[in-house]
């Protein structure tokens, strides 16, 4: 008699376990990459505070609704009197003093001992722990778990290799000097004020020197870019890495509903309505829409020049003002003549805007975008040539792969980082503000290349996050290698 052969049992799927760092820019990319992964049957927990858990309501519903295995677990954050923080201070974006950053991200370290318990916690340990490279204090948790772990680097891999190859160097250029990243596949040039790194400022080393070393003993890194947009960069990156980079982008494209769309983890959201506005516009291609990510803050002159601007450009407009740039009596009085002013050309938004939703309108034809890499990837993810104004941190570089590499922005010709709540002086003038407005959306023939070649990034963006495309396979491919472990 033959003998009857078991059938093994199904592989069970695996279980990452996410901690992005709080700060929207951070979260909202590593929410989108825990769908990605339950829709694609994998279990995705993400671990975040009780303030930024409420945030992720709209999320959360949208999972239960669809019946993803995807959970959110919330680990307490520690009380003022043990951070010196206000109370309620959770997240980057509810910072509103600067000397308060480096103790918020010293009581984020506080959150590894009920990191570990909640693991613990589990029947099993986690298949992988995805963790934000900021979140250096991750590392030590999977090691002492026996858990592998994967960095998620927010920028591109452009910018993580110029970081990398100018740290290697040790190069440290002297004020008003310029220098070439070394090692790069492009030229690309660099001052003191715009190189790459984080943390660069005196009582960061610490902070510093243990995410570099988070990196380099991670088993892998995650990155919201593709292939088909930079891959000269992904393959450079990956060798001077030394290990794995999973290119899984632009995570932005995946389906999602209009609740999730416009909240995207803000409670903060405006009441004006954009899409309605927009589907009023007969010209596709035609409106400018102006904003500056979730932290950098105007002061009341630059908002001043930004509204002068758009106005001198003669373009229709939408110009999203974050409710803490408007100070003052004598701001909120600008505003509404200037919303007066211009009521049959522009629209301004208070608050949170649905960005997604604006970006992929057809009325929509320019970004004027602080150069935060998720604004500039879902840009590019839409087809949507930028006016490059970077502030800070990876900013700069980021607007360099926009303008020299992907030839899909107009600098605005900042050289300066501003802090995020400081009044320097960026001489940036309402003259600077229409020319470049006027030169993305008229900008004749080099006007046109700009907007073909969005276009074909966008077409690539949509086809790398497809079946067959190279994100999709890849996530396939991420996901396999921890199905194969865990049985
Ligand atoms: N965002 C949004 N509405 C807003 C402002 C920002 O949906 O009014 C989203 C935007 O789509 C992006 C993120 O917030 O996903 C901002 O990230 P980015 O890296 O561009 O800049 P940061 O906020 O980190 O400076």
């Amino acid at each position: 008699e033959e003998p009857v052969s078991a059938t093994p049992p199904p592989p069970s799927p695996p279980h990452f376990v996410i901690v992005p760092l709080p700060a929207q820019g951070h979260t909202i990319p590593m929410v989108d990459l825990a769908f990605l992964l339950a829709e694609r049957g994998a279990r995705a927990t993400l671990v975040v505070t009780p303030a930024n858990a409420s945030r992720l309501r709209a999320a959360a519903g949208l999972a239960a609704r669809a019946n993803l295995p995807l959970e959110i677990v919330e680990l307490p954050f520690p009380p003022p009197a043990e951070t010196g923080l206000p109370a309620g201070v959770e997240n980057v974006d509810q910072v509103t003093d600067y000397a308060h950053f480096l103790p918020f991200f010293t009581a984020l370290r506080s959150l590894a001992s009920p990191l570990e318990s909640y693991l613990r916690s589990l029947p099993s340990p986690p298949s992988c722990l995805i963790s934000d490279w900021c979140q250096s204090w991750t590392s030590d948790v999977a090691t002492r778990g026996g858990i592998p772990r994967l960095f998620f680097h927010g920028p591109s891999c452009f910018y993580s290799l110029c970081d990398l190859n100018a740290a290697a160097h040790g190069l440290q250029p002297q004020h008003g000097e310029r220098f070439i990243v070394p090692g790069m596949p492009v030229r690309v040039e660099v001052t003191k004020e715009t190189r790459p790194g984080f943390f660069k400022e005196p009582g960061w080393e610490a902070i510093h020197e243990a995410s570099m070393e988070a990196m380099r003993t991670a088993d892998g890194a995650v990155v919201n870019t593709f292939v088909g947009l930079e891959s000269q960069f992904v393959s450079c990156y990956e060798t001077a890495l030394g290990k794995p980079v999973w290119a899984l982008g632009p995570f932005s494209l995946y389906n999602r509903d209009a609740d999730m769309m416009a909240s995207r983890g803000n409670d903060n959201t405006s009441d004006v309505d954009a899409q309605t506005w927009l589907d009023e516009i007969d010209e596709d291609d035609s409106v400018i829409y102006v904003n500056f990510g979730s932290l950098a803050r105007k002061p009341p002159k630059y908002l001043f020049e930004v509204g002068h601007g758009l106005e001198d450009s003669g373009k229709p407009f939408l110009w999203v003002v974050k409710e803490s740039e408007v100070i003052s009596p004598e701001v909120e009085q600008w505003m509404s003549a200037f919303v007066l002013r211009t009521a049959t050309r522009g629209l301004v938004v208070r608050g949170w805007a649905p960005q997604l939703a604006i970006l992929s309108h057809r009325a929509v034809g320019g970004f004027v975008t602080h150069c935060g890499w998720n604004s500039m990837l879902e840009a590019i993810a839409h087809g949507v040539p930028v006016v490059t104004w970077p502030h800070f941190a990876d900013q700069f570089l980021n607007e360099r792969l926009a303008v020299d590499v992907l030839g899909v922005g107009v600098p605005i010709g900042v050289t300066m980082p501003v802090m995020l709540f400081g009044d320097e002086a960026v001489p940036v003038t309402r003259g600077d503000v229409a020319r470049a407005v006027s030169a993305l959306m008229d900008g004749g023939e080099e006007g046109e290349e700009r907007r073909r070649k969005a276009k074909e990034y966008g077409e690539k963006a949509r086809r790398a996050m497809e079946k067959g495309g190279s994100s999709y396979e890849s996530l396939t491919q991420l996901i396999d290698s921890f199905t194969l472990q865990a049985m």
